[in-house]
Order: C-alpha cells, then sequence, then structure tokens
C-alpha cells in the first residue's frame, strides 16, 4: 500500500477510531488499556484494500482465503479477558489471519508468538508486523490445534478460530495459573469460553463468555 493511501485513509480515520472505542466502551469493553490498543491499532492496514474504508466499522470483514478479521468488539472482549486475572507476559494466539489481533496484543503483554496456517496470509500478517514495527511478535506456519511446543508453556493461550473440542494441546502448553480464550462449537453455535488452569494442577475453571461465530479451526498448513 503506497503512503497516499495510507494517508488518505488516516485523514478521517481519527474521528472514526475515537467513533469506535466509544461504540465498544458501550458495549462492556471496560480496560482502558485495551481501549487505548485499539484506538492505537490502524486497523485499515490489515483489511483488503477494497474494505479500507469500513475498517473502523464494529464488523468483522474478509481478508482473502474464506478467511476474517474479526469484529472489533470479539478482539477486544477476548483482549480483556486474556487480561482479566492479571498480567500476562507470554501469550500464544492460535490463527494469526491478517494480524491484527497480535498486533493489538502485542501492544499488552510481553511477547506474542502466533501461528496460521495459510501460509500468504502469515506471509502478509508477518510484512505488517515489520512495517509496524512490533518486534514483540514472533510467528510461524504452523497447525496450530497442536499450539506451538517450542516455545511453550504460555501464561495465556487465544484462539481466533473454532475447535469443537478444546483441544488438550492447547491446554498442556499453559503454564500454571495459565488461562485460555477460545471459541468452542460447530459453527452456527459456538461459545466463547474461558479456561484457567488451577495452579500446576490439570483442572481447569471454565467459563462460558458470549456466543460467537468463528471460522473452523482446521487442522494441516496450506502452501499456496
Ligand atoms: N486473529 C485473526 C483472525 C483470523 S480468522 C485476525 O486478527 O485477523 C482465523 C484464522 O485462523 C484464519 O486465518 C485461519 O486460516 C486460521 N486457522 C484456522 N485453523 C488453524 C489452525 N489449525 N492453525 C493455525 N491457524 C488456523
Amino acid at each position: 500500500m503506497s503512503s497516499v493511501d495510507i494517508h488518505g485513509v488516516g485523514m478521517t480515520s481519527q474521528r472514526t477510531r475515537e467513533r469506535l472505542v466509544q461504540r465498544l466502551r458501550e458495549g462492556g469493553i471496560r480496560y482502558p488499556q485495551v481501549l487505548e490498543a485499539i484506538r492505537s491499532t490502524p486497523r485499515h492496514l490489515f483489511v483488503e484494500e477494497a474494505f479500507a474504508h469500513r475498517a473502523y466499522e464494529d464488523t468483522a470483514l474478509p481478508i482473502g482465503f474464506g478467511q476474517t478479521i474479526s469484529q472489533p468488539y470479539i478482539v477486544a472482549l477476548m483482549t480483556q479477558a486474556l487480561l482479566s486475572r492479571g498480567p500476562r507476559e507470554r501469550v500464544l494466539e492460535v490463527g494469526t489471519g491478517s494480524g491484527y489481533q497480535a498486533a493489538v496484543l502485542a501492544q499488552l503483554v510481553e511477547r506474542v508468538y502466533t501461528v496460521e496456517r495459510v501460509r500468504p496470509l502469515l506471509q502478509r500478517a508477518q510484512k505488517l508486523f515489520r512495517k509496524l514495527r512490533l518486534r514483540n511478535i514472533e510467528s510461524a506456519l504452523q497447525d496450530g490445534g497442536l499450539g506451538w511446543p517450542q516455545h511453550a508453556p504460555y501464561d495465556a493461550i487465544i484462539t481466533t478460530a473454532a475447535p469443537e473440542v478444546v483441544p488438550d494441546e492447547l491446554l498442556q502448553q499453559l503454564a500454571p495459573d495459565g488461562l485460555l480464550v477460545i471459541p468452542v462449537g460447530l459453527s452456527g453455535s459456538q461459545e466463547l469460553r474461558m479456561l484457567i488452569r488451577q495452579g500446576d494442577s490439570s483442572q481447569f475453571e471454565e467459563t462460558v463468555l458470549e456466543r460467537v461465530r468463528f471460522v473452523p479451526l482446521l487442522s494441516g498448513t496450506v502452501s499456496t
């Protein structure tokens, strides 16, 4: 994207970004640091150019390969849930997609690990991470249903594609008191859940946060 495009959208974006933040606040997003991270993340760079003018609407948008960038409210809700039991240092995201959720997280935690199964999506996100100088994000092409064992354990894991049941591998890669935020269920009847590991045990406290609609978590990777 040329700098002309960036400025073209940027000129109008200050007010529209503020409107989005106000809407999220009214929707129950209370954490100032989450609202601030949303305000300062240029979402128009993460959507396809044809949709850049709609980037600050509270809506999911296509990013190619049949995938979508999540609705800002859902990004904010998941991020708020992730921080609800205190700060987190090392966080794994499953489903990099556009990279937007990772970019928001990178401003709030020490280190973000993010995995994506579709190579062209991953490459586009990686380019943006470099452009925005988000140096605390590490990303890889990987089937995130298996987590990312090399960097485990994680203080929190966030999954932005929905499995039918919570994968054991993700639970196993949580540090003591680690927290997992994940949409679960078949398309059409998913719920967003938060699971918190109780100390270093294999017991988890589970809370249902909201009914949601995510793309399915698929296995394997795609390199085309
Ligand atoms: N967090 C993204 C949301 C993208 S939609 C954003 O902010 O834009 C969910 C993404 O999960 C898609 O890009 C999809 O390809 C990816 N995905 C689905 N199953 C996956 C898996 N097993 N491992 C890694 N990524 C997966």
